[in-house]
């Protein structure tokens, strides 16, 4: 049987979404990835990236388009993560 949600301090917590792989604020709960910022990281992605996310960062470029860009690991250790 998998985990579906997780309940803590009485909020319902669900899985990470794909989006969310590589973000230092994901916790492993029973084999299944869980955010320890966001009880729904779904509704995060769900309108564009994620604001808590560690591993991205959102971009907007010269045609008003938002981008994605990955942050370096070097600039996480910079920053002292
Ligand atoms: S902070 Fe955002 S990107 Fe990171 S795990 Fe939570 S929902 Fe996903």
């Amino acid at each position: 049987m998998s985990v579906q949600s997780l309940v803590v301090n009485g909020v319902e917590c669900s899985p990470v979404v794909e989006q969310c792989d590589g973000c230092e604020r994901t916790k492993e709960h029973e084999g299944v990835k869980f955010c320890s910022s966001y009880p729904a990281p779904q509704r995060k992605w769900a309108h564009g990236v994620c604001n808590f996310a560690t591993h991205v960062k959102a971009e907007i470029d010269k045609g008003g388009k938002v981008k994605i860009n990955p942050l370096k690991a070097s600039k996480r250790a910079a920053r002292g993560r």
